[in-house]
């Protein structure tokens, strides 16, 4: 059985829609023994009105203590990717002449690019394969992206194996993402799939909660059958311990 020691993909109330403080995961990420976790809330498209209440608590993450509760505790964020030419959320909103993505990614340790669909999000054609491979292989081109975030839930078609081999040659992860499970076939099958490929291809995973309350912190009952399944081997996962996550993270 996988000991799975960090949880690199977690939501607070910051998030809007998730429910607990950084306080309540890091407490229940202690009481699971885990090493570490990476808080990673939403860094969604907004309007530059709107910087206050929404780029500032990523841009002030500094101020958090590195361990709470003996918890390591990574400043990250979950970014939107905004477009078909890889680009993240907020790149091109200006505050006092900077780019509020590049002040927010200053102090970050961790970060996350995901597909997700809404209101300036991705509006692209989800089935335009050879697009979105390339957006993905461009997101991974930026040196601040650690991981792509649940590739088998975004619901884009793409070519796999070159995305995989380009996370491999960058030495950067796919995330499998155990809230993904929740949505059944075929979604869990892409899972298994872009885990197949990382093992053949020698490309790291990340095995993450995607927790949107404190007691989901920790917890990959599915994810990690999924790779006892298909016997995935142990010294792929980056985040198995903080060691392991600190070494990956210096790449
Ligand atoms: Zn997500
Ligand atoms: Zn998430």
């Amino acid at each position: 059985m996988y000991q799975i020691k960090t949880d690199c993909h977690v939501h607070t109330i910051l998030s809007g829609h998730a429910y607990s403080t950084i306080e309540e995961c890091a407490v229940y990420a202690a009481e699971q023994q885990l090493e570490c976790i990476a808080v990673t809330d939403h860094f969604c498209p907004i309007r530059a009105e709107e910087f206050g209440d929404k780029a500032v608590p990523f841009i002030n993450l500094k101020v958090l203590p590195s361990h709470i509760r003996g918890v390591r505790i990574l400043r990250g964020m979950e970014a939107d990717i905004l477009d078909l030419q890889g680009h993240l959320a907020n790149y091109n909103v200006m505050h006092e002449g900077k780019s509020v993505l590049e002040e927010a990614l200053k102090d970050m340790e961790l970060v996350i690019a995901s597909v997700h669909r809404g209101p300036g999000k991705m509006e692209t054609d989800r089935e335009d394969s050879a697009a979105n491979t390339q957006m993905y292989m461009k997101v991974l081109g930026n040196s601040k992206v650690n991981v792509l975030g649940h590739v088998g839930r975004s619901g884009y078609r793409f070519e796999m194996l070159p995305v995989i081999r380009e996370a491999g040659r960058l030495g950067k992860a796919l995330e499998i993402n155990e809230a993904s499970f929740r949505f059944g076939e075929p979604i869990t099958a892409v899972c298994r799939k872009a885990a197949q490929l990382c093992a053949q291809e020698g490309t790291s995973i990340m095995v993450n909660s995607d927790a949107h309350s404190a007691h989901a912190v920790g917890r990959y009952p599915e994810t990690l059958q999924m790779l006892e399944e298909i016997h995935f081997p142990e010294t792929l996962i980056a985040n198995r311990d903080l060691e392991t996550l600190e070494k990956f993270l210096e790449k």
